[in-house]
């Protein structure tokens, strides 16, 4: 849109006419790298996260599993913080659903924390899980002993609209 712009508002005369040959091969050459830049930006999307649904199965010792609607149980990994809250076994038995990619028929990995993949549904809502110390108001997002007192957290499911 803007080359077409551009190249409308130059003059007939020969040195703009030269002038705007040069310019139009340069921004030719921007447009490359643009469109070079959105090939890459569509493979990404291609290998972009895909979501995994179903209940999960906390299993003291070994990588948390969820059972899809259609019955496959799929073992769950994913980074440190993921790990933690996926050996909650309060959480077990809860219906979730994570975003990540497939690294074989039957494992997922998660994708990190910091883009929340990782859902779990409560009263037919879908919640962020986080954890909560009341005596201090800290809200962590790996289960375990608060930072501040040391007290367990609490398990806290938050709306993931206003958290
Ligand atoms: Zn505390």
């Amino acid at each position: 849109m803007a080359v077409l712009a551009f190249g409308g508002k130059k003059t007939n005369t020969g040195k703009n006419a030269c002038a705007t040959v040069a310019t139009m091969g340069s921004m030719r050459y921007c447009l490359c790298l643009v469109a070079a830049g959105l090939a890459c930006l569509m493979a990404a999307e291609t290998q972009q996260s895909v979501s995994v649904r179903g209940k999960l199965s906390v299993h003291e010792g070994a990588p948390a599993t969820v059972e899809t609607p259609d019955h496959k149980v799929v073992t769950l990994d994913g980074d440190t913080v993921t790990r933690k809250v996926l050996g909650d076994e309060r959480l077990n038995g809860f219906e979730i659903e994570a975003r990540g990619h497939f690294t074989a028929a039957d494992r997922f990995t998660i994708d990190p924390t910091h883009t929340h993949p990782l859902l779990v549904r409560q009263n037919g809502k879908l919640k962020l899980v986080s954890y909560w110390c009341d005596i201090c108001s800290i809200r962590a997002y790996t289960p375990g002993p608060c930072v501040c007192c040391q007290r367990e957290t609490n398990l806290d499911l938050l709306d993931p609209d206003k958290p």
